[in-house]
């Protein structure tokens, strides 16, 4: 008798979320045995691996949101008007 091995492979596949790099923006190539930086997203490229990743943040990057600037509000003499609004 046959012995029936039933056995379920069902590849499981697991979905993760994948968090954008600084190396996912630039690809790496070769330029005269050197290597070379280049940006995904415009024409740019390096061969300094340090100039591709201040140009992906400085170029490519979402901002973080501008920290809010307090800004003190005083009258004609200078003297801090407090809100009494609070
Ligand atoms: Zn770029």
């Amino acid at each position: 008798m046959a012995k029936i091995v039933k056995e379920s492979k069902a590849a499981k596949v697991v979905e993760t979320k994948k968090v954008k790099t600084l190396e996912d923006y630039y690809s790496i190539g070769k330029w005269k045995g050197l290597k070379q930086y280049k940006c995904n997203l415009c024409p740019f490229d390096s061969l300094d691996e340090k100039a591709i990743k201040d140009h992906i943040i400085e170029r490519h990057m979402p901002k973080p949101p501008k920290p809010v600037v307090k800004v003190a509000i005083t009258d004609r003499f200078g003297r801090e008007i407090i809100n009494k609004n609070k």
